[in-house]
């Protein structure tokens, strides 16, 4: 069988016929009625993408910059639709997703600037050194390149920011990546009206069709044939841990195998010291609660294990959680999917053996409605069952009472990976917490004191990874700038005369930071 047979028959499926959205608040279909991308659209796409790479890969960084800058206008000018539906197809609030909006424009402009800096070239150049004994070096210069086109699947929890325009997308396109977006089949309508304006504002910008091209439809059929195809060079991915592990499956399993970046499930551990706790039980329980409860607990990062030695200030934290529980009402999920995943998995908590029922939130008749829910194990029942530590995606959390702290470390140390770790503490705990940090920054991507996990702020600092299963690679970040290093590669240029060498590996090149013999220069 030939390289292209092969991957036809990767990559053929029964087309799905056109679908619906759901609206989850009233649990009725919502029109128009989408078309399901065809395997034939699936090649079609990643031909494209395979057709614009090496145009994409070498226009300047400029050209890129002003394209994200032009797509984040595009989305500007969609206005209110654009919000309206988003929030009927996923539930969420008009407030909050106009907060997302700011969040995704604001991410793309941020890597147009990363662009102009230039640091992410990671430009070095080590000159010739032809009298060295015994051998001369060669003239040595390296830059990043482009991997090539990208399948970025769209998440569900964040429709505008981590989906068709979020954070996967800007950095490839940032790196000079095309794009093949898998829309989340949740928003389809939000996904083609932001996929619209990407396209819009590639035309503008005069570069290939095949710089972006959006797949629609339910189902796995679709989003398998693109991670099947050859000409994909990467993936990012944000979901459950099935919904990823299958993807890196594909991924390892092509003739060539390529890097999934895929961010699947995290439970947040929140570590309350003594200190803290003796200082302010009361308060950091109602503040716990509301990380919880935001959202309906859809945030990758929401806190689903709080560990502390039992005793009386953990009492006071718990009384306090309770009462706030108590008052939060069931909030609206993002799909029916969702929410039952929600209510299968807080049932398991609440029958499983070692674990007490604290609390519930204000219960709703309404459909898709998460009700908040609150349970608390012992430490070393907790340690016995790993299924304790699988990710209850919404808002359920679990308190873990340890004996002492040594309990708590081992608890720590028990964990799998995790996107976030977060200690309260007060200056009498820092011992304590010196070890902590030691371990965590083993098992987690971000490490916060005194705050809360909810909240991701998007910077040139940020990382948001961990080791598996917070993300199937945890050497790398899906937000803030840094998320364009998982599409790229190195090259270095030995010896090539200095006519054929790219521009900004030039000895005259300026503008771009660069290291030559070692040094940083600017
Ligand atoms: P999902 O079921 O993993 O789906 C995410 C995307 O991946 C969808 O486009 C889906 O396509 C596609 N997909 C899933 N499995 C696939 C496969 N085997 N082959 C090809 N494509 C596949 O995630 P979700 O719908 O967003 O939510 C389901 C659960 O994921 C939640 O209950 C939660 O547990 C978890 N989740 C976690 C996070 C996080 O950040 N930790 C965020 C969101 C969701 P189709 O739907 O069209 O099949």
């Amino acid at each position: 069988m030939s390289m292209f047979e092969l991957e036809e028959a990767h990559t053929e499926y029964t087309t799905p016929t056109g679908f619906r959205a759901t609206s989850p608040a009233s649990g009725g279909l919502i029109e128009p009625v989408f078309g399901a991308a065809t395997s034939a659209d699936v090649i079609r796409a990643c031909q494209q993408a395979e057709a614009a790479s090496a145009v994409f890969r070498n226009s300047p960084c400029e050209v890129r910059a002003a394209l994200l800058e032009a797509i984040a206008d595009q989305i500007i000018a969609l206005g209110d639709p654009l919000l309206e539906r988003a929030a009927i197809e996923t539930g969420l609030p008009l407030a909050r997703l106009t907060g997302e909006r700011g969040r995704t424009v604001g991410q793309l402009r941020l890597f147009a600037a990363e662009l102009r800096d230039g640091s992410w070239l990671d430009l070095r150049i080590d000159p010739a050194l032809p009298d060295r004994l015994p051998v001369p070096r060669p003239d040595l210069r390296l830059r990043k390149i482009a991997v090539g086109p990208v399948a970025v699947f769209g998440a569900s929890n964040f429709p505008l920011a981590f989906s068709v325009a979020g954070g996967d997308t800007a950095a490839a396109l940032a790196a000079g990546c095309p794009v093949v977006a898998k829309a989340h089949p949740a928003h389809p309508g939000t996904s083609q009206m932001v996929g619209a304006a990407i396209t819009a504002a590639v035309a503008a910008a005069d570069l290939p069709d095949g710089v972006f091209a959006l797949l629609t439809g339910p189902g796995t059929a679709a989003g398998a044939a693109l991670v099947a195809h050859s000409a994909i060079k990467a993936v990012g991915f944000t979901g459950s841990r099935g919904g990823g592990l299958a993807l890196m499956e594909i991924a390892a399993n092509r003739p060539v195998p390529i890097p999934v970046f895929a961010e699947m499930s995290s439970i947040n551990p929140v570590f309350l010291l003594p200190g803290a706790l003796a200082e302010r039980a009361a308060q950091l329980g109602a503040e716990f609660v509301g990380s919880l409860t935001l959202g309906a607990g859809q945030f990758c990062t929401n806190p689903g294990i709080v560990c502390a030695v039992a005793g009386p200030a953990l009492d006071a934290f718990i009384a306090s959680a309770i009462t706030a529980l108590n008052q939060a009402a069931a909030a609206v999920m993002l799909s029916p999917g969702i929410h039952e995943a929600y209510v299968r998995g807080a049932a398991q908590l609440a029958g499983h053996g070692a674990v007490t029922p604290l609390a519930e939130g204000i219960a709703s008749d309404q459909p898709n409605r998460g009700q908040p829910r609150l349970f608390s194990v012992g430490a070393a029942d907790f340690m016995a069952d790993p299924a304790l530590q699988e990710e209850v995606f919404g808002a359920a959390s679990v308190i873990v009472r340890c004996a002492d702290f040594d309990e708590l470390y081992a608890v720590a140390q028990s964990l799998e990976g995790q996107l976030t770790a977060t200690l309260h503490l007060a200056a009498c705990d820092y011992a304590q917490a010196r070890r902590l940090i030691e371990l965590l920054e083993t098992k987690a991507g971000r490490i916060l004191a005194n705050g809360w996990p909810t909240g991701v702020e998007v910077s040139h600092a940020m990382v948001h990874g961990g080791p598996f299963p917070a993300t199937s690679d945890g050497r790398s970040t899906s937000v803030g700038t840094l998320a364009i290093d998982r599409f790229t590669r190195p090259v270095c240029y030995q010896d090539i005369p200095k006519a054929l060498l790219p521009a900004v590996l030039q000895d005259n090149a300026v503008g771009q930071p660069r290291r030559v013999d070692g040094v940083r220069l600017a």
